[in-house]
């Protein structure tokens, strides 16, 4: 099977269908062959079954690097699927929850901890030759720019700041201005819990009414998805009263991709502020924030992009909302209202300490406090491994990647249909692979899911559950091989009964 022809028809929103010999490791293995991104997986650290027991530190890193060049560049193909190098490895799939480690993430901290041991403060002001780093006061600058092919945007136009959550309330503090006609927010009726609450604190705040000024879309059927049609009316129904709306473009749980184009327009075109929460699309689909005219956006960098665990996070403000204007003679400059610190104030009198507040043109005038060098060097770190790549080709294989999960996972229910049982489990991700990334979520046959989740532990799976009955998989394409979802589906198969 030709893979660049499969990634053209599931671009085109094709099905696509997978040859008979697709259930074999030989076929996942010509997949590798032909995978023109099998070399990034190496960029990585990823588990193994020994180190996954680990419960003490020993100074030891997994064992893998040696292992994978063999398997995934050309040179030793394994011919059995049984005592090979493989087998050794875990399977991590996993990476919407926390991505995995990238080497570099080691180098460019252990960069930041030689600079900072050696010249101390003048770390903020000091370029260091043969260091990956800027000078500490240029980090977050540098990082923006290198996050800008992700989100499709100028650099200007992100900041790299806090956290997801501290983002969305300051994004909300300047881009949610309730009036008495215009006070609601419309979100999705079960977004991740805590864009819920950052929601309804901002309307407690301001002294309003959930129940009043909180629209919750639900999905027209049962079930957990929302069609666009459902949102796009919601939207025309509350569009006088609306100020803000704020939807994930990855729905966590679901996996359901959000036609952010269309909806974006279609509710700015009624005068409401459009914000999204890019934690499950930022690193997995490809983006164009800026030509969608969306107002703001915010994203963690632990899931698809890699930068560890609670990682500072990067924000999205249109470069129309960061402009800083001076009129004529005027001794202060006219800009869009929000929480002010000293790190949004413009680098040429950040140091005057007056109390003047000029801020940084574009979004980094949105910061307020002196940024963590050492997550940004970790952030740097995980963005050098896009710097490898694009968004396009890591979409491409994606695509590629979860119709195959999707394929191994519907013979499974093939071959049990009719057994006058109810099905294994249903996918709940759309079929459609435009209105997915990569992660499919499995709702297993209630009772099911602690089988399952303890085969998937005891054979080096990591892969995320969610109770009573989910399973989230996410294949990710920056170090997940055909081999690796063929393999997943055979300790799936296991526990299944299969
Ligand atoms: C992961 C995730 C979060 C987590 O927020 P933090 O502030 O980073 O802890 C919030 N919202 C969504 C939609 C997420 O997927």
């Amino acid at each position: 099977m030709d893979l660049s022809a499969c990634v053209d028809r599931l671009r085109s929103g094709a099905a696509h269908e997978f040859p008979a010999d697709a259930s074999s490791v030989a076929f996942a293995r010509h997949m590798d062959s032909q995978d023109k991104l099998r070399h990034l997986r190496d960029e990585f650290v990823l588990p193994s079954k020994a180190s996954l027991k680990k419960r003490a530190l020993d100074g030891t890193m997994p064992e893998q690097a040696a292992v994978v060049n063999g398997v995934n560049g050309d040179k030793a193909e394994p011919t059995s699927d049984g005592d090979d190098a493989s087998s050794q490895q875990s399977l991590y799939f996993v990476g919407n929850s926390l991505g995995a480690q990238p080497k570099a993430v080691r180098e460019y901290i252990n960069a930041h901890l030689e600079t900072w041991a050696s010249i101390g403060v003048n770390g903020h002001f000091t370029d260091m030759a043969n260091s990956p780093l800027t000078q500490w006061q240029d980090l977050a600058e540098d990082c923006a720019k290198r996050s800008a092919d992700i989100v499709g945007s100028a650099p200007h136009e992100i900041v790299i700041m806090n956290t997801l959550t501290v983002n969305l309330h300051l994004m909300m503090a300047s881009f949610y201005r309730p009036t008495a006609e215009r006070h609601k927010i419309i979100l999705e009726w079960k977004p991740f819990p805590s864009d819920h609450y950052a929601v309804e604190s901002q309307v407690l705040w301001h002294g309003l009414d959930p129940r009043k000024s909180m629209v919750k879309i639900e999905p027209d059927g049962g079930g957990a998805l929302i069609t666009t049609d459902k949102i796009l009316r919601t939207i025309d129904e509350h569009a006088d009263e609306t100020a803000l709306l704020l939807l994930p473009g990855i729905q966590y749980y679901s996996g359901q991709l959000f036609d952010m184009p269309r909806i974006t327009a279609h509710a700015k075109a009624r005068g409401i502020v459009v914000g999204w929460d890019l934690a499950h699309a930022a690193g997995n689909v490809e983006l164009r924030l800026h030509d969608w005219d969306v107002d703001f956006a915010c994203w963690c960098t632990y899931k698809y992009i890699n930068a560890g665990p609670g990682a500072i996070a990067g924000a999205f403000v249109h470069e129309k909302h960061g402009r800083v204007e001076w009129a004529a003679g005027a001794d202060r400059p006219t800009y869009r209202p929000r929480l002010m610190g000293w790190y949004g104030g413009d680098k040429s009198v950040r140091f005057d300490m007056d109390n003047r507040f000029v801020p940084t043109p574009g979004a980094a005038g949105y910061q307020a406090s002196n940024p963590s060098a050492v997550d940004l060097a970790s952030l740097s770190g995980a963005l050098s491994v896009f710097g490898k790549t694009s968004m396009r080709d890591l979409r491409s294989k994606a695509l590629v990647l979860t119709a195959y999960a999707e394929h191994l996972l519907n013979q499974m229910l093939a071959e049990t249909a009719g057994d006058g049982q109810p099905p294994l489990f249903t996918i709940i991700t759309p079929a459609d692979p435009l209105q997915r990334g990569t992660q499919l979520s499995v709702l297993l046959r209630a009772g099911l899911l602690d089988r399952v989740a303890r085969a998937l532990e005891d054979n080096g799976v990591l892969c995320d559950k969610r109770k009573p009955d989910v399973i989230r998989v996410a294949p990710v394409p920056l170090y997940t091989r055909f081999e690796d979802v063929w393999r997943f589906m055979q300790v799936l198969r296991g526990a299944l009964g299969l």
